[in-house]
């Protein structure tokens, strides 16, 4: 009988060769054995593929257990060009709210302890005043994102009640996040007015009535309409919602605390502009233009501030300490505008020279060439992202492969230290619009690991290919 199957060791042969014995030392004995049945089962699945000497079971069993302990959450190069990539953690952090998370992390904190009283107090104090000075509000609240912030002004407001919004605004904003489901889990009433590209004034006066909870204006994020439109102004909105005495909600979404325009990124409000317009409350996210942590931030007038603060829901939303730190020392980067675009991360990526990007790109190819890998250097475009400036391009430059664009992009993925690029017209390309200059170096070592085939574990191969052992096609 010619059964391949036949042939393989048992688990109990295997767990007593000397290179897995070792494993033992570093990680429980029984994750070791789940390695070890992995690689019998795929043996035994791929026959062709099977380790035959003693070596091979060994490396192919550290390869598994290597890829089985890399944590699921790990630091990425972001090479695709989008700056706020909600896939790979939206804002890269300020090197002062890395510091001011470490600082609140290591020991106790004053988070809810008044300590001038010496009894306790609030944790929606923090950031606060520091918002208000900001933005130009009269209080402020944190909670975990826009997304809560919005479930919970929504509930403070209108639960039970009618809230009345543009069909123009019931967006889907990524994944999980669709405006019309958000507002009825809040326990508002979805009242539509307008059509999908014309809504006007007397569309929200017509809807307005003793049941209204709130007028709610929401930014369209990711899409934009262009032709046969019309919408109200969020200043005309507030001045019909002041004039019927009923609160304005405007979902303002981006957390754009300067004005970009000189950079090419013109035509979104800041977060000033937004609370100037006069909405009861704005809120917004953290971590996309602010540039911040996670987070969901709301401006407004005290006395709506005050009852969101007080609804039950805010306990089940809170931030917790180290997004409060976090959040607050980014804040602080803004009493100095120059300081902000200088040391938040996304702003700086957002407005650095396309020359300086190039520079950066030229480097790494000539770095790569002395790796003897191939490349080239294209002008690309890049783009905000986390549903912002939809339509801007921002002038980039990326360094394009061509060899084997998919395998080299799988081995990027899988290897020690992740890049994420992007794959067009054939070619790999990684932008360095959204690389934090001083990972370059780190980039051109990932690249120069990938092409030399070397970073991909044996374990992880399993994961792209199909069937018949070709690459699977890239489908970002
Ligand atoms: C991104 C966005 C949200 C969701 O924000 P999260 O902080 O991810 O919850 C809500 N509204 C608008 C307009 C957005 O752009």
């Amino acid at each position: 009988m010619n059964d391949p199957r036949r042939a393989l060791p048992s688990i109990h042969v295997l767990l007593e060769l000397d290179g897995v014995r070792t494993l033992a030392e570093q990680v429980p004995r029984q994750v070791v054995a789940e390695a070890v049945r992995a690689a019998v089962a795929a043996a035994r699945e791929r026959p062709a593929d099977a380790p035959s000497t003693d070596a091979e079971w060994s490396a192919d069993i550290t390869a598994r257990l290597a890829a089985r302990e890399r944590p699921t959450l790990q630091p990425v190069l972001n090479a695709t060009g989008v700056v706020l990539h909600t896939n790979l953690g939206r804002a890269p952090l300020a090197a002062a709210a890395i510091n001011a998370i470490a600082d609140t992390a290591r020991g106790f904190s004053s988070l809810e302890y008044d300590m001038g009283a010496g009894a306790r107090g609030s944790r929606h104090v923090h950031c606060a005043a520091l918002l208000c000075e900001l933005t130009g509000a009269e209080d402020a609240l944190v909670v975990n994102n826009c997304a809560a912030a919005l479930v919970l002004a929504l509930n403070t407001l209108a639960d039970g009640r009618d809230a009345i919004v543009s069909r123009g605004e019931l967006v889907e904003i990524g994944g999980s996040f669709r405006v019309p489901d958000i507002m009825a889990k809040s326990g508002a009433r979805l009242v539509e007015v307008g059509t999908t590209n014309r809504t006007h004034a007397e569309d929200y006066r017509r809807a307005i009535s003793a049941q209204t909870g709130a007028l709610v204006r929401v930014h369209r994020s990711n899409f934009t309409l262009d032709g046969f439109v019309a919408a109200v102004s969020p200043r005309d909105l507030a001045a019909i919602a002041d004039a019927a005495k009923v609160p304005l909600l405007h979902d303002f979404g981006s957390g754009l605390m300067l004005d970009l325009s000189p950079w090419g990124l013109a035509g979104e409000p800041t977060a000033r502009d937004a609370v100037a317009d006069g909405a009861s409350l704005v809120v917004m996210s953290g971590d996309k233009l602010l540039g911040g942590p996670q987070a969901g931030i709301i401006l407004g007038r005290a006395a709506h501030v005050d009852a969101l603060r007080r609804n039950p829901l805010a306990r089940a939303l809170r931030v917790d300490k180290l997004t409060l730190a976090a959040l607050h020392a980014t804040l602080r980067l803004y009493r100095e505008p120059a300081r902000a675009l200088r040391e938040i991360p996304a702003l700086a990526m957002l407005t650095a020279s396309a020359e300086w990007v190039r520079q950066r790109a030229a480097a790494v190819q000539a770095a790569l060439a002395v790796h003897g890998v191939p490349a080239r250097v294209v002008s690309t475009a890049a783009t905000v992202g986390g549903g912002a400036f939809p339509s801007s391009r921002i002038p980039s430059w990326a360094v394009a492969l061509d060899e084997q664009p998919a395998v080299v992009d799988q081995r990027l993925r899988d290897g020690e230290r992740p890049v994420v690029g992007r794959i067009a017209d054939g070619a790999l390309l990684l932008d360095l619009r959204a690389v934090a200059p001083d990972d370059d170096r780190a980039l051109t070592d990932a690249l120069a690991a990938a092409v030399a085939g070397g970073s991909m574990p044996r374990g992880a191969v399993a994961r792209g290919a199909s069937e018949d052992g070709q690459e699977a096609p890239n489908d970002r």
